[in-house]
């Protein structure tokens, strides 16, 4: 920790207690947005290991989320590992992904909301259009059976596009021939 940044824990010491990274700012962050050397690492961990407040000044980085420098004798990265995912959350799901973890609970909270978030959209294109090409996207991604509107506005866009694709073309050609 820069001797600049004081936490208030640390403003509230006496003044004449010194944490053992008081005048050793240099070993705590080499400059702002940077990270320490190893080596200053370790005597930075060294000093932390014999302060008081040792486990104060992790949890203030913590909770501040500090992304710089060694506090409490943690780097950022070691810091980051500590902080639980708030579970069930977006940002929970977020961190889970970063760590390349996977986590039941937030993965089915994520699709709830993703789902949610496509519910409402797909009203809206309802509600505003009638039917339109991304309700009719919504319909299959949320798998609904696609409605009469939707379907179709989207026959009419690839009826009036020279280059409709083949698929579809030959999807169109095999409804066309069952409905002969
Ligand atoms: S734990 Fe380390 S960085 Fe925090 S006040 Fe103590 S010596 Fe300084
Ligand atoms: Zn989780
Ligand atoms: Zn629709």
């Amino acid at each position: 920790m820069i001797d600049a940044i004081v936490p208030a824990f640390l403003a509230r010491l006496p003044a004449s207690v010194r944490t053992p990274c008081h005048g050793h700012g240099d070993l705590y962050v080499h400059s702002i947005r940077s990270t320490p050397s190893a080596t200053n690492v370790g005597k930075a961990k060294v000093l932390c290991a014999a302060c008081p407040i040792k486990a104060a000044c992790a949890d203030h980085a913590i909770r501040r989320g500090e992304t710089d420098g060694i506090w409490g004798g943690l780097t950022p990265a070691e810091r980051r590992a500590r902080v639980r995912p708030d579970c069930g959350t977006e940002s929970g799901w977020r961190s889970h992904v970063q760590r390349g973890e996977s986590c039941l609970t937030c993965r089915e909270a994520h699709d709830d909301r993703l789902r949610a978030q496509r519910l409402k959209r797909l009203a809206h294109e309802h509600a505003e259009h009638g039917g339109s090409l991304a309700g009719y996207r919504l319909e299959l991604l949320l798998g609904l059976p696609t409605c009469v509107r939707c379907r179709a506005v989207r026959q009419e866009y690839y009826a009036e596009r020279p280059h409709t694709a083949k698929w579809y073309r030959r999807g169109m050609a095999d409804r066309s021939a069952e409905a002969a």
